[in-house]
């Protein structure tokens, strides 16, 4: 493996790749294309801090394909933000993107920093200059970011505008995931989490079971997980255990999601809601539950942990949650696990109908994105669960033979240039 993507999180998306590989039947050249990104650019951003001091902050785009159309994917601001992870989530967002059959190809980018450490001023100039810096590789027809871990609305609003400001006219298909103001989607907000929620169900139908009184236990309160939570709870789940960056909380009669992000939104800790038990991240992933949700970082259900787990099934949320030897032990436990690609693709799609109403300046109804949404949610689900039972392998192994596939195919009527 090349040197420069050594990390863990690149090493499982190669393993789950080259699984995925095993029965497509590619030439030898098409996997070993895309084992590894297309294009990947390094920048340092220097930032002056409020303090006065100049503060040097690693950051990366890394373009895993453009076979499809232009390169599409998330900005992650983290403090392990590393060339090997971006890499494997760029690489994500190709099979993602390829299942979904929307019009691009896969990217990824980020900047080693805790967001929780600056301040709004700081992490403005910060977004910009890494904005300049990755400027020759993004636009609405080559590459096109979004918000992802640590990023949010606010930070699309500033790389729109930093964009906008170097063409000399604003360019709002530039990002997605922006505020509406400035030619945001309605829905995209909502889009990842409702997105799970309506694969959740679909899950638990194609499982024998019904959403009504599931219990749900859902690791991070972020973007996702907060709104998979109103979702599921609309719909009548109940959420028996909750948790963020500092810690959860369980209650197996089930805790109200309403009261839960009004204590999000004044203290900023789940663990200030009082009317249930104090439990770690950890001990969120062992919880007794029908669903468990990771939705925050990767690598949390590993091979220590995954004999312990309760749940009855594992829904995907954050991008590559579960290690490849973690998968091994569900598999064989008879714990079926909806994988990332799948269960948090409504995201991306939202984004796309985002980057559509952009370049047509048109703008879409909430009902129309959120029936649009839950059409492919379900077409997607049914796809991978008919060809999962086809092929007989695991939801993930067929969404990611789909989405590979897809590049591959694409790749293959396109010939090599020169
Ligand atoms: N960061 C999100 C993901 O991992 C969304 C990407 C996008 O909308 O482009 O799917």
């Amino acid at each position: 493996m090349s040197g420069i993507f050594k990390s863990p999180a690149f090493e499982n998306a190669v393993v789950q790749f080259d699984r995925a590989c095993e029965s497509l039947g590619l030439e030898d050249w098409l996997k070993e294309r895309l084992r590894y990104p297309q294009r990947t650019l390094v920048v340092n951003c220097p930032v002056r801090m409020d303090n006065g001091k100049i503060k040097v902050f690693s950051g990366y785009r890394v373009q895993h394909n453009l076979t499809l159309g232009p390169c599409k994917g998330g900005i992650r601001y983290h403090p392990d933000v590393d060339m090997g992870e971006v890499a494997s989530l760029a690489m994500g967002m190709s099979w993602k993107c390829g299942l979904a059959e929307l019009p691009f190809g896969g990217a990824k980018g980020g900047v080693s920093v805790d967001p929780r450490e600056l301040s709004l001023n700081e992490l403005e100039r910060l977004t910009r200059r890494y904005t300049v810096e990755i400027l020759p590789i993004i636009g609405p027809n080559k590459d096109i970011p979004a918000p992802d871990m640590g990023t949010n609305p606010q930070t699309m609003a500033w790389m729109m505008d930093t964009y906008s400001m170097t063409e000399g006219y604003t360019t709002p298909a530039v990002v997605t995931g922006k505020p509406t103001l400035i030619g945001g989607s309605l829905g995209r907000e909502e889009a990842t989490g409702y997105g799970v929620a309506y694969t959740i169900e679909d899950a638990l139908r194609h499982f024998g079971k019904t959403l009504p009184g599931s219990k749900v236990a859902i690791q991070g309160f972020g973007n996702v997980g907060t709104h998979t939570a109103i979702k599921l709870a609309e719909m009548g789940c109940s959420i028996v255990a909750v948790s963020d960056v500092y810690g959860g909380i369980y209650n197996p009669s089930g805790l109200p999601v309403d009261k839960l992000l009004d204590i999000m939104k004044q203290k900023g800790k789940i663990q200030e809601f009082k009317n249930a038990d104090k439990i770690t991240n950890e001990e969120i992933l062992k919880t007794q539950c029908d669903i468990l949700l990771p939705a925050a970082i990767g690598r949390v259900i590993t091979k220590e942990n995954a004999s312990q787990l309760r749940c009855k099934m594992v829904v995907e949320g954050a991008n590559g949650p579960t290690t490849a030897e973690a998968d091994d032990i569900l598999e064989e436990r008879g714990i079926p696990v909806v994988p990332d690609i799948l269960a948090n693709a409504g995201g991306v799609i939202v984004s796309y109908f985002e980057w559509v109403q952009g370049l047509q300046e048109y703008y879409w109804s909430t009902d129309m994105v959120f029936a649009e949404l839950q059409k492919r949610m379900h077409g997607m689900f049914e796809k991978v669960s008919n060809y999962a039972n086809e092929k007989r392998v695991s939801l993930r192994i067929a969404a990611l033979m789909l989405g590979i596939n897809r590049v591959a195919q694409a790749k293959k009527l396109r010939g090599l240039y020169p």
